[in-house]
């Protein structure tokens, strides 16, 4: 009797634990959320808050890694500078790289503004490439996909469940995309300044021009001379508009758009990363919202 109550217990067990998923930025928390529902229990390693290549790895992050079934990290090199680390100190052989539950999102995507020559001499923080895909809608279903089946095979007893759930957020998000395209389109054509090359894959997407940034090189700070280049190019090309993320110095974008007239788009580069983008869907929306009226 004992026994069949114990194989009882232990297959309840299996049918009713969660997967501890750990994610390295908010929007792939919310992907595994999605696609996972009930059987995932979601911690994002990092806030909105702050800029995502410098996170401050705060100890209390290696609890979370330790106790992960699944790591899912956006790769291409964002999380280079704090996450490495932070792995080897959790010793938590699920999560490792080239482990089961180890889900690079990059590798579903093809990635854009690769260095032609392989040097950090200049202070370049995007040396595999641009690792900002999360700015185009179109990069989370493919995301979605490969988040869906690692989790089909870390929990095989629900994959039916993770299957399902995947098809069904494949269909809502085609149809919200389809709808977030046709909202884009009247700014097609348009010329922007960036701050940092945060909104290359967005822009690219919907045919608006990314002219310059404020930042003379990836990761490196504005220089007056740069900042002067700038205003110039600006004056001459007629740009009204500058893509300013929420976690960077403002005063540079303020200087730039007193001497040119142009005005400054903040718009996220998360999930959360201002009020009222706490999903997915709103996320993208304050994109057309802010840019594209
Ligand atoms: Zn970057």
């Amino acid at each position: 009797m004992k026994k069949i109550l114990f194989i009882v217990l232990l297959l309840t067990t299996a049918v009713f634990a969660k997967v501890n998923v750990a994610a390295t930025y908010p929007y792939l928390g919310e992907i595994v959320k999605r696609v996972g529902g009930d059987h995932v229990r979601v911690t994002v390693l990092a806030s909105p808050k702050y800029d995502p290549h410098f996170v401050v790895p705060k100890p209390s992050l290696l609890g979370k890694l330790s106790r992960a079934d699944m790591l899912v990290i956006n790769g291409a090199g964002l999380e280079i500078g704090w996450l490495p680390p932070l792995i080897k100190s959790a010793n938590n052989g699920k999560i490792n790289p080239g482990s089961r539950g180890f889900t690079d999102a990059s590798q579903v995507i093809d990635l854009i503004n690769k260095p032609t020559a392989v040097s950090r001499a200049y202070g370049d923080i995007h040396p595999q490439g641009n690792p900002h895909f999360n700015t185009d809608p179109h990069n989370i279903v493919p995301i979605a996909m490969l988040v869906a089946h690692k989790l089909e095979k870390i929990d095989p007893a629900h994959a039916s469940d993770y299957e399902s759930r995947l098809q069904h957020f494949i269909d809502h998000w085609n149809t919200f995309v389809q709808s977030f395209d046709a909202k884009m389109k009247p700014c097609r054509g348009m010329k922007v300044v960036q701050y940092h090359q945060l909104y290359n894959y967005f822009l690219a997407r919907y045919g608006i021009v990314s002219m310059g940034t404020i930042e003379p090189l990836p990761g490196i700070s504005p220089s007056s001379k740069h900042t002067l280049k700038l205003i110039g190019m600006m004056r001459r090309e007629d740009i009204k508009t500058i893509l300013q993320d929420p976690y960077h110095e403002k005063k540079t974008a303020r200087f730039i758009a007193d001497k040119t007239g142009a005005h400054i788009v903040v718009l996220p580069h998360d999930v959360g990363a201002v009020p009222g983008t706490d999903t997915l869907e709103k996320f993208y929306l304050s994109y057309a919202e802010r840019l594209c009226r």
